[in-house]
């Protein structure tokens, strides 16, 4: 392969890779792999460096490996796992036989420790977590030596093995890299290897009261499975010489480099697990999938699309510097996508009854309406109109405000797909004053949304049949946070900042009845409203639910824009 067959390097990953093949470093080879840990559901971020991953191993032919780093018994847990897979499969990716976990590497692991303590680069230390965390030092101090520091290698042999055995308590011992403690790189100052911890592990059981850290599994790992390039956020440019420091002690068969990028932040949203999770725990949310998470189940649920988180992972870019990307970003590629593929469909959420007085009672007329004016291929359906409609509510006002170009007492308008109509009168409930209902009249020379005459209607209504409507619900969803940076002026509590108004049910809304047999995950443009999409959990037959994906356009976006000196 010559590096002209491939993908333009049009960021300083794909630059540095193109760079290695070029110089036919490791053989030529791309392996990538995504890391992640089973302790949550993957969110937006994830999908980041999911795309990134996999879509390096793709235009560079090479092959992305789909690792789960379950070093941590006490956070992981299956449920993470089967969803991580299903989530990377519904993004569209594909690790085909190479799924592996850092479990299935423990053994080999304990080889490498082995292996560090003969060489005198490792030692088990007595010290508790807190002494460690004071012998460490700080950024402007050196750190001290571990008294047991300079055990002998046999010492360090019998107490690393009988740790393994399990004689000894959690937290009792650890075993950490012999580096240096006066190094200005902390992650140097004699980084723990190995802790001890008496915990079931969802893959291997009771077989290990050992687990080695991240810092010590991570790179190893990646040697054991051939990967050229360790793809990682930021945060980790300063364990990179520890990285490299493991790859170069250990006699592991390959030489893996790790590179990092900026991590995705993106506005109204948090993406740290422990926030998440927190979000689940105190059920402040319906669960990981509740439509308004950043997760990719709650995306999925919502109705957002593969396509479209991928296109939004390409336009984001991939950078080195921290930056706050705007959530209309990934709402303009939701609409972009569904644009062009979902059909228009005619739904009133808040419905007003309408009663045509001049048309006769009893007749049925079916109407042809266009599938999506996007892409013709998507055909036409028949919609059926009869006396009485409902219009939505908020498309009448009695007493019109300037601007308000719809329906309003003595005005005409007209109904997509059938005619021009008059609003004649005006019911109200004696008691409370409340519009019930509107007898308009409607014009028969104007089938079709045109008027012989040529006269001309400044707005255009969606309406369903009364007799022909199905009832639904409907979750309008809205940011699930009132700050772009959630916690930012609180102090970091996040949860001070969640929006209350970020769910509205809807429960007496009124749908075209071609939705009649809408699927779970089936999408819909309602015409003048926004898109929607099934709800997978708790939609059923006869008693359909649906999801907003994304409104029409950003009327977040347009409010702020008005309330700008
Ligand atoms: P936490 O946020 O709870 O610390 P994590 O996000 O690091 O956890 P992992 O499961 O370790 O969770 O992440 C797997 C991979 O996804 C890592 O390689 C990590 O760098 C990447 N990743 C996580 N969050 C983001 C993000 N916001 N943007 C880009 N990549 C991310
Ligand atoms: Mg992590």
């Amino acid at each position: 392969m010559t590096t002209s067959e491939v993908a333009p390097a049009t960021n300083f990953i794909r630059q540095i890779i193109a760079e290695d093949l070029k110089n036919r470093k490791n053989d030529g080879r791309v392996i990538t792999r995504f890391p992640p840990e089973p302790n949550g559901y993957l969110h937006i971020g994830h999908a980041k460096s999911i795309c990134l991953n996999f879509g390096l191993a793709a235009d560079y032919h090479g092959v992305c490996n789909l690792r789960f780093d379950d070093t941590n018994p006490s956070k992981e847990e299956q449920e993470y796992v089967e969803s991580i897979m299903a989530d990377v499969r519904w993004l569209g990716f594909d690790w085909d036989d190479r799924l592996f976990f850092a479990s299935d590497y423990f053994e080999q692991l304990y080889q490498y420790g082995l292996h560090l303590v003969n060489a005198g680069q490792a030692y088990v230390c007595d010290l508790s977590a807190e002494e460690v965390r004071a012998y460490r030092g700080t950024l402007t101090e050196p750190g001290q030596d571990s008294p047991y520091r300079n055990r002998s290698v046999a010492e360090n042999l019998d107490l690393f093995t009988r740790m393994r055995a399990g004689e000894f308590p959690d937290g009792s011992r650890t075993l950490r890299a012999k580096i240096d403690m006066a190094s200005p790189n902390l992650n140097m100052r004699d980084p723990v290897l190995y802790r001890i911890k008496h915990e079931s592990h969802q893959r291997t059981g009771d077989a290990w009261c050992l687990y080695p850290m991240y810092d010590y599994a991570h790179p190893l790992s990646d040697a054991l499975e051939g990967i050229t390039h360790s793809i990682c956020t930021m945060e980790y440019e300063d364990h990179r010489v520890l990285y490299d420091w493991m790859v170069e002690n250990c006699p592991v068969p390959s030489r893996p480099h790790q590179y990092e990028f900026a991590r995705l932040n993106l506005s109204y949203t948090v993406m740290s697990k422990r926030k998440l999770l927190q979000l689940v725990h105190e059920k402040l949310v319906a669960g990981w999938d509740d439509p308004r998470m950043p997760t990719l189940a709650g995306m999925r649920r919502r109705g957002y699309t593969p396509a479209a988180i991928r296109n939004f992972c390409e336009r984001i870019g991939v950078g080195k510097r921290e930056n706050l990307v705007d959530l209309a970003l990934l709402e303009f590629c939701v609409r972009e996508d569904l644009n062009f593929r979902a059909p228009r469909v005619m739904g009133v959420l808040k419905p007003l009854k309408v009663v045509l007085i001049n048309y006769p009672e009893g007749q049925v007329e079916e109407l042809e309406a266009v599938n999506n004016p996007e892409d013709p291929a998507q055909g036409t359906r028949k919609v059926p109109f009869s006396r009485e409609l409902y219009l939505e509510r908020e498309d009448f006002r009695e007493e019109p405000p300037r601007k308000f170009f719809r329906l309003a007492p003595g005005r005409e308008v007209r109904l997509r797909y059938a005619y021009f109509i008059k609003c004649e009168e005006v019911i109200k409930d004696p008691a409370t004053g409340e519009v019930v209902e509107l007898r308009c009249t409607y014009d028969p020379d104007t089938r079709g949304g045109y008027a012989p005459d040529g006269r001309r209607v400044k707005a255009t209504l969606h309406w369903v049949s009364a007799l022909h409507a199905i009832p639904a619900e409907v979750r309008l969803y809205d940011r699930l946070f009132t700050k772009p940076v959630p916690g930012e002026d609180s102090g970091g509590d996040f949860k001070a900042d969640l929006h209350s108004g970020s769910l509205e049910v809807l429960s007496d809304c009124r749908l075209e009845p071609s939705l009649k047999n809408a699927a779970p995950g089936d999408f819909f443009q309602f015409e003048r409203q926004g898109y929607f999409c099934v709800d997978s959990e708790d939609s059923a037959p006869g008693a359909p639910v649906f999801n907003r994906t994304v409104t029409l356009k950003d009327a977040w976006a347009k409010i702020q824009q008005a309330q700008k000196p």
